[in-house]
């Protein structure tokens, strides 16, 4: 029997690991409808089949508009008016309904045929207007066709072990993989900083992203194995391959087992500098990777992630998951960020279209401010748990002073009503800022007598310094977080916090990258967070490398104007320290 070729295909790989398994290739939740020809007696069934998936579909569409128009504004609501308008046409729903029983086919297919026929004639014709249209019309016309199929969302991959291709994966998509099931993914969109790869390493799951071109190179059943570390997926691996990859994944093992048996040491320098090292989570359950791998505690809880996969949660069920979390890492600190909707992490229902720009909208602490309902509720059950442990309460995307002021008011207007109510919470817990936005990093001076604390996410902070969106691939290699211009601004917010007696940590993903532990340590950061199992391999690197010695070099890399040089000389030191962790 003739073998298949192999294939080696490349991206970025953004979770390290190697999984081997057959692929899953999960579509788009839509397929054109089959024509399937009906019976005389089924036609007035039909009709009233599609008038139901139309009524359906008008109250889904209903409640959007309302919801848009309230949260956001007409314009943005707009869009929803235009679609209710194509279900009300009434040309269209006279030559749908005479389909059905004329041509004796099912609502579906009539359907989409007519739609179909509206759809190839707007697009033949040139004009950005009409474009628009057209993108609006398959919309709500799919949407349609999903409500009379009475499908909810995209299907499910098969029950044994597999690796999972999709062209993208959301966050929350990503964050209800089954472990067990999914040994890896591979996707057509992402980059390092998305929340899909960074809930990826979290689950550590090996993953590769931003490949171009995948799913017509991949097929369902494919025999393939993925490198995580390198971002490179092998389509039917020859057997030179699998015994290569074994080879590395045993050097690799015995590598980390040393990393894991050093994970009790004290994170310190040579040169006696204690840093703080703490983990990011995502779930309470996250509390016990925490302790599995020695971290100090939680530099960055991402609260959100219990608002995206249904309903809003409420006081009670908040406060019970924070306190576990408290109580099983007490007396370490755990840092709640503040719920940070919007940009790529979204409320389910919540269409991506709603926003032009979604990661300069509606967003962070902008979104809580206008909840008050929301930002309450997780305000006190985050002061509830406060009377169990260490709790830091840090609010996300902060711009400007005021909203810092702003958020602080809130805090005290629920130490009161928990007060009235007879709840124990803690009168001085801490509060910190996230430093992400450049107005932020350019103010930090202003708000650092505001706060106990800064956190830089540099995730977003080297978005929105470059300009270059976090998650799309297009522009990845511009995605520079050893940029100048970065480092100035985490120079300065670093040296504002310890000007106003504060301390200043890092929680972008910067934090964990092994050739950049050199540059962030001279550059005065006193706490690194990071996913719970990179929290060992920082720790060894921290303890190879000398502090003084690195903040005499940054001083130097200051001169510098690529971003490459930077990187390249920062890497150096790491390589110089522990070449076991670096890759040359
Ligand atoms: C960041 O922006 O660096 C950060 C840690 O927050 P998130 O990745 O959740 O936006
Ligand atoms: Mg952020």
């Amino acid at each position: 029997m003739e073998t298949e070729k192999e294939i080696r295909i490349e991206g970025i790989g953004v979770s390290q690991g190697i999984a081997r398994a057959r692929i899953f290739v999960r579509t788009q939740a839509f397929r054109e409808p089959a024509k399937k020809t009906i019976a005389e007696s089924e036609v007035d069934g039909e009709r009233a089949r599609l008038e139901k998936g139309l009524q359906v579909t008008r109250h889904q569409i209903r409640e959007m508009y309302d919801t848009v128009l309230h949260d956001v504004g007409a314009e943005n609501a707009a869009i929803f008016e235009a679609h209710l308008l194509v279900l009300e046409d009434s040309t269209v729903l006279t030559q749908v309904n005479d389909s059905i029983s004329k041509d004796l086919v099912c609502a579906d297919f009539a359907f989409w045929e007519v739609m179909k026929r509206y759809i190839d004639a707007l697009r033949a014709i040139d004009d950005s207007y009409l474009g628009e249209r057209v993108v609006d019309i398959e919309d709500v016309s799919r949407r349609v066709l999903r409500n009379l199929r009475g499908e909810r969302s995209t299907s499910k991959g098969p029950r044994e072990q597999h690796i999972l291709a999709a062209r993208d994966l959301t966050p929350s998509d990503t964050a209800t993989l089954d472990k067990k099931k999914v040994l890896g993914f591979v996707t057509e969109v992402g980059s390092p900083t998305s929340h899909t790869a960074i809930m990826a390493r979290s689950l550590q799951i090996p993953a590769v992203v931003g490949i171009r071109g995948l799913l017509r190179k991949i097929r369902s059943g494919d025999s393939v194995l993925i490198d995580g570390y390198s971002g490179i997926v092998f389509v039917n691996p020859t057997e030179e391959t699998l015994e290569e990859y074994s080879r590395i994944e045993e050097q690799k093992g015995a590598i980390e087992q040393r990393i894991l048996d050093a994970r009790e040491a004290d994170a310190q320098t040579t040169d006696g500098r204690g840093i703080i090292l703490s983990a990011n989570i995502e779930f309470p359950h996250e509390a016990e990777d925490v302790l599995r791998f020695s971290a100090r505690g939680v530099g960055l809880f991402r609260t959100e992630f219990a608002y995206m996969n249904g309903d809003q949660p409420g006081e009670d069920v908040l406060a019970e998951g924070y306190e576990q979390v408290v109580a099983c890492l007490e007396p370490d600190l755990v840092i709640f960020r503040t719920v940070d909707l919007g940009g790529d992490k979204l409320e389910p229902g919540r269409s991506t279209d709603l926003e032009p720009n979604p990661f300069l909208g509606w967003r962070g602490i902008r979104y809580c401010l206008q909840r008050p309902n929301l930002f309450e509720a997780q305000l006190r059950a985050l002061l509830r748990a406060s009377a169990r442990g260490k709790v830091g309460i840090m609010f996300p995307l902060i711009s400007s002073v005021g909203e810092v002021i702003e958020a602080k008011q809130i805090v005290e207007k629920c130490k009161e009503q928990l007060a009235k109510r007879g709840q124990a919470f803690d009168p001085n817990v801490q509060i910190g800022a996230m430093i992400e936005v450049p107005s932020a990093a350019v103010g930090a001076d202003l708000i650092a007598g505001e706060v106990d604390f800064f956190s830089i996410g540099t995730n977003d902070l080297v978005q929105y310094s470059l300009a270059v969106d976090r998650i799309n691939e297009s522009v990845a290699h511009l995605y520079q977080p050893s940029h100048p211009a970065v480092l100035r601004l985490i120079n300065h917010t670093v040296k504002s916090a310890h000007d106003a007696g504060i301390w200043c940590g890092i929680c972008g993903e910067m934090a964990g990258d092994l050739n950049l532990t050199p540059l962030l340590l001279g550059l005065g950061l006193d706490e690194f967070s990071v996913v719970p199992s990179q929290v060992p391999r920082v720790k060894f690197a921290l303890r190879k490398l000398d502090a003084s010695e690195c903040q005499a070099r940054v001083k130097e890399w200051f001169q510098l104007a690529d971003p490459a040089l930077i990187y390249q000389e920062s890497h150096r030191m790491a390589m110089a320290a522990y070449p076991e962790l670096v890759s040359s």
